[in-house]
């Protein structure tokens, strides 16, 4: 009843010879599991105290005239804290979903000038009144995908925007054609990233300025679960990004990915 999984990999010698190697990863594929169940069980277990703790911080911050400012200040604290903890606790059982099932069961056409909408206006609410967004559908074709999955990769990367650009910057979300079906993209005129944190910035945890991160609140998370969320839809990320000039986070969905334009085409283009 135990099944072998093996791994192989094979070399070729000029025409007509070839080295085939086997290797047995069995053992590491059940660690690799065990690990993601955890992770998945450790999450869900702690959110019901979280629930219980941020509940009772709620009601005693209803009654801060009622306390010693200490203790009102430290309750503030707490609550801060909890729900840092209720964020990450979130995303990481968000992320080791995702790990865990190949996806694909809700896929369908996608309404993305009104998700992108949306978005915005949530990251219109976060950001401190002085950043200008801008909502740019060029693409007709509709993408078919998770709604869910993909509002989650979309908002993560427009709130790092709205947390990691500055003040008075532009950020722009587009629906657009790409040379290998379509991207959404998410761009920004802020402080930009060092060219050599970009290829490590998808993994968990993984934070240019940790200090600063953790201010902003991010719960170092986000990329990991942007990434998860492509590779589920047969979809990469591709980082364009210098200091000082800005950067733009691009999901590209190869054209398998898009559903024929609707009937009805957009005004635009009749
Ligand atoms: P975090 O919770 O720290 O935001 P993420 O995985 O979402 O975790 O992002 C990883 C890191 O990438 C961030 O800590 C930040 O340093 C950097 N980063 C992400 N988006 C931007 C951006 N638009 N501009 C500059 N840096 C960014």
């Amino acid at each position: 009843d135990e099944q072998m999984i093996l791994q192989f990999q094979i070399t070729l010698y000029g025409d007509d010879e070839r080295l085939v190697m086997a290797r047995d990863i069995t053992r590491l594929h059940r660690l690799e599991q065990m690990r993601r169940d955890f992770v998945a069980n450790v999450s869900h277990e702690l959110r019901t105290p979280l629930t219980v703790l941020s509940g009772y911080l709620e009601t005693y911050s209803g009654m801060a005239d009622q306390l010693p400012g200490r203790m009102s200040r430290g309750i503030e604290q707490m609550r801060g804290q909890t729900t840092r903890m209720q964020n990450l606790v979130n995303d990481l059982l968000l992320l080791s979903r995702l790990e865990i099932d190949q996806g694909g069961q809700d896929d369908a056409p996608l309404e993305l000038a009104s998700m992108m909408d949306n978005i915005r206006r949530d990251a219109e609410a976060l950001s401190s009144g002085s950043q200008h967004f801008e909502v740019i559908i060029d693409e007709a074709r509709r993408l078919v995908g998770s709604e869910k999955e993909i509002h989650s990769a979309l908002s993560n990367l427009v709130f790092n925007a709205v947390r990691y650009a500055g003040e008075d910057r532009h950020i722009r979300l587009r629906w657009a054609s790409h040379a290998d079906g379509a991207c959404l993209e998410v761009a920004d005129d802020g402080e930009g990233i060092d060219p050599h944190h970009i290829p490590r910035l998808t993994e968990r945890f993984y934070r240019v300025d940790k200090g600063r991160s953790t201010a902003t609140g991010g719960t170092g998370l986000g990329l990991a679960i942007v990434k998860h969320v492509l590779l589920r839809h047969q979809a990469w990320l591709e980082i364009d990004s210098h200091p000082g000039a800005g950067a733009t986070f691009r999901c590209v969905f190869p054209r398998e990915r898009l559903a024929s334009a609707e009937s009805e085409a957009p005004a635009a283009l009749t």
